[in-house]
């Protein structure tokens, strides 16, 4: 096969140059982390293009300007991507570190390509680089543990591997092989070979983080469709999905799950001193105010205006109608300071129990909303439970 390293480099600094501006093309959007990681992803691949180019036109170039030049702008892009990858994952982007990297790879290089030339130490000085660089990648690839683990990050830790494997063989080469080691534009089979595969990487290396991007958008979608943007606390979607989970739980483990829901007593009167946006802040402080009657395992979700569920693993009817007036009397024992201004809120608490077999999330929640009601028309500010049949009981 007729080898020809500047061919090789030019067809890899196209590729590379179309998919920097694909990626680009693909950032717009609302700003955010992940965009931004995108772009800087792009800018990396389009400095990547220009170092392939260089290569492309080495015969142009003196060695010196080749040197100084491809291996500033590769440990640039190379210490981008690392950044961009971090950013992404929404690890913390050490960016002192990788430009310290970067600046140390480079003079390196330069002292051993122009004051002290030696080739094999120049390409293990600029490795070790890369390296560090890959390390930086996979660390954060494999942050948060198996919880985290998919398909785009295994995708990327093999794409790190492979990159790996390839500087360990290229100076395995060097060090190791019989003849004198060549310069990178030399036409050799291992320079070839080499090339190619390095050629490679830049689509590999797009296409997961394009799978990782696509992946993490995608969890923020699930997260952000569950999440009630005021309080913070889950919404009816978030709940709906909750208690289906833990009914399941509970029949596994043969236990009850109590459901209480609460509603705030006259808050049209609070919106009408406040205002909506006082209204707004009440409601954040209410679910601070019941969040703090709750254990760790309990979950509160806001399902209406100001009403709210509370799920209760592993509880038994005392033990919820004991966690709602715990609630209640916090509620009520707290007045809230809104704007200067102190408010006595007070709330209604309907309580329901799910039988050991339950399935139906809808009828328990239908049942605490039965017993809200007879507790608001009972006069507010109380809890009151329903039986089996959906009657309510007094508390
Ligand atoms: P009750 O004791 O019977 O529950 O009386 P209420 O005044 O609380 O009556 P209701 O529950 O029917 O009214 C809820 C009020 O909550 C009406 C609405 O203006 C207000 N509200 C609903 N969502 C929001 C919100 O997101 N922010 C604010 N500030 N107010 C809200
Ligand atoms: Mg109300
Ligand atoms: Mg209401």
């Amino acid at each position: 096969m007729p080898l020809n390293i500047a061919t090789l480099s030019l067809i890899t600094a196209v590729q590379t140059a179309v998919l920097a501006v694909m990626l680009w093309a693909g950032t717009q959007g609302d700003p955010g982390r992940p965009l931004t990681s995108l772009r800087i992803r792009a800018v990396a691949l389009a400095l990547e293009a220009v170092g392939w180019g260089a290569l492309a036109v080495n015969a142009y170039l003196t060695p010196a300007q080749l040197l100084l030049g491809a291996n500033a702008i590769n440990l640039l892009a190379q210490g981008l991507a690392v950044i961009a990858l971090r950013m992404l994952l929404g690890e913390a982007l050490r960016w002192r570190l990788v430009l310290a990297v970067g600046v140390v790879g480079w003079l390196g290089v330069a002292w051993f390509g122009l004051i002290d030339p030696d080739y094999r130490d120049r390409v293990l000085w600029g490795s070790l680089a890369i390296l560090v660089n890959l390390v930086l990648s996979i660390e954060a690839l494999l942050a948060g543990g198996r919880k985290r683990f998919s398909r785009a990050r295994t995708a990327l830790l093999l794409i790190c591997a492979l990159a790996m494997l390839l500087l360990i063989w290229r100076n395995g080469q060097l060090w190791l092989g019989q003849h004198q080691p060549d310069q990178i534009s030399v036409p050799s089979a291992t320079n070839f070979f080499y090339v190619m595969f390095s050629g490679l990487q830049p689509l590999f290396a797009s296409i997961g983080f394009l799978l990782l991007y696509s992946e993490i958008l995608q969890q923020e979608l699930h997260l952000q469709a569950r999440v009630d943007p005021l309080t913070g606390v889950g919404n009816r979607l978030a709940i709906d999905e909750t208690i289906t989970r833990l009914l399941a739980q509970a029949a596994r483990q043969r236990q009850t799950l109590g459901v209480l829901m609460l509603d705030a007593d006259h808050f049209k009167h609070v919106n009408d001193r406040f205002g909506h946006a006082g209204g707004d802040k009440v409601l954040r402080a209410l679910v601070a105010s019941i969040r703090s009657g709750l254990r760790e395992s309990d979950l509160i979700g806001r399902v209406g205006g100001e009403e709210f569920v509370v799920l209760l693993p592993h509880t038994d009817m005392t033990a919820a109608l004991a966690l709602g007036e715990r609630i209640r009397l916090m509620v009520e024992s707290t007045p809230l300071l809104i704007d200067g201004q102190l408010l006595q809120l007070t709330v209604s608490v309907g309580v329901a129990l799910a039988a050991t077999a339950e399935r139906d999330g809808e009828a328990v929640l239908q049942r605490a909303d039965t017993a809200l009601y007879a507790a608001k028309r009972a006069g507010r500010n109380r809890v009151m439970a329903t039986d089996g049949d959906g009657a309510a009981l007094p508390a």
